[in-house]
């Protein structure tokens, strides 16, 4: 299958532990072009100093170099995972913790200096509740993160809470107190919150499940698709298949969908966002 434009999926996670290149070969098989792969935590190296945080990210790039011989144009993001200030402070104090995580923070941003990577993620705070001492240090990591960002001037990728137009307003606010543009702030994870006001002027990365990108595609054409595909062996059905957004393409055309606008989301929206050619 092959498309006359680039087909990305925004976020994509690779696992030396899962099937990565051979997964990849599915996404190139069924039309994919363009990958934008996530730093995740991954059980080769359990993170206890900030020093771990730059073998970790290493296990990224090499994954996103195994994209690219597998055929996909791929792109990396680093960034301490949001959920690892919990696993820290399991073993030391929580500024400690913080301190560790924004040790994160300088080495990811280190990476995308060097054009190793474009952009920090994922980062942000838990998805779920916790106490209150850990979300304002969450915020304060986030906000250590959103701050370097702009010095680099690339994007943040958000991983948090449900998006609402009252969360995205929350990011916004705190994007805005270090500078960094609200449309370098993409939300990853996210429903169809295409209006500015569902949105804020954050960026939406929205889940590519069928009825998501209808209404998506229903609103306008400001935001990425994305699978969230986590390549674990032991959770197979738990996200969307690696396949998904060529097939939604697919879809899109038959239903008559205009290609400017397929060119608009795969293309020109990434190279807007994070500065880079497609
Ligand atoms: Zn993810």
């Amino acid at each position: 299958m092959s498309f006359t434009f680039p087909v990305l999926d925004h976020h994509v996670h690779l696992q030396p532990s899962g099937r990565n290149v051979e997964a990849v070969k599915e996404f190139v098989k069924a039309g994919g072009t363009h990958l934008v792969l996530s730093h995740m935590p991954y059980s080769e190296v359990p993170v206890r100093t900030a020093d771990d945080f730059s073998k970790a990210f290493d296990i990224t790039l090499r994954m996103a170099e195994k994209a690219r011989e597998a055929g996909a144009r791929t792109y990396a993001v680093v960034g301490p995972y949001p959920v690892q200030l919990l696993e820290l402070i399991e073993h030391m104090p929580l500024d400690r913790a913080v301190e560790i995580m924004k040790g994160g923070m300088d080495r990811a941003a280190k990476l995308v200096r060097e054009g190793s990577a474009i952009g920090l993620g994922e980062i942000g705070r838990p998805h779920f509740l916790v106490p209150d001492e850990v979300l304002s240090a969450s915020n304060e990591i986030l906000a250590y993160g959103m701050s370097l960002a702009k010095e680099c001037s690339c994007p943040v990728v958000i991983h948090a809470e449900t998006a609402t137009p009252e969360s995205m307003e929350d990011l916004g606010r705190l994007a805005d107190s270090v500078g960094l543009p609200r449309g370098k702030v993409v939300k990853h994870y996210c429903g169809a919150l295409i209006a500015p006001e569902e949105n804020r002027g954050l960026f939406p990365s929205v889940l590519a499940s069928r009825t998501l990108v209808q209404e998506a595609f229903s609103k306008g054409d400001r935001f990425f698709l994305e699978t969230d595909f986590m390549d674990d062996l032991e959770r197979p059905g738990a996200v969307l298949a690696i396949t998904t957004v060529p097939k939604r393409m697919r879809q899109l055309l038959e239903k008559g969908v205009n290609e400017s606008v397929l060119w608009k989301i795969n293309k020109e929206n990434p190279e807007k966002v994070y500065g880079i050619e497609i």
